[in-house]
């Protein structure tokens, strides 16, 4: 346990959706992603309530799924409204939370960003 630094890390729950979860979020009306069938959650680690995952957006409406060892569901969320105090993304606007209004744990922002790559780990 001895990272060297605070940032909080991201919890390492996945989901793996249906095919037709995948198939209902990639066509809903203005869809912005084409949506993988794994889903992982993008809370800080040890947080409480379901995880969730982001799984589309539009410019009306993100839809996130969340999930417990037992259940999952899919569901429209508003985003939340903070904004970096500091950090700023390559065209120098404030960096925005990408999670869900009155989510738990810390904003996205604060969180260290995802070690694995999209490829996921290297096996060679
Ligand atoms: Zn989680
Ligand atoms: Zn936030």
């Amino acid at each position: 346990m001895d990272q060297g630094n605070d940032v909080p890390s991201r919890c390492l729950a996945r989901l793996q959706l249906s095919a037709e979860e995948t198939e209902w979020l990639t066509n809903r009306p203005h869809g912005a992603h084409e949506v993988p069938a794994e889903q992982c959650c993008h809370l800080e680690m040890g947080h409480l309530d379901a995880h969730a995952a982001m799984a589309q957006q539009s410019k009306e409406a993100e839809w996130w799924v969340r999930w417990t060892l037992s259940a999952s569901e899919i569901v429209v969320m508003a985003g939340c409204p903070a904004l970096a105090p500091t950090a700023v993304d390559s065209f120098g606007d404030p960096l925005l939370c990408l999670l869900y209004l009155d989510h738990p744990g810390q904003h996205s922002f604060e969180l260290a960003p995802r070690a694995t790559t999209r490829q996921g780990r290297t096996g060679d």
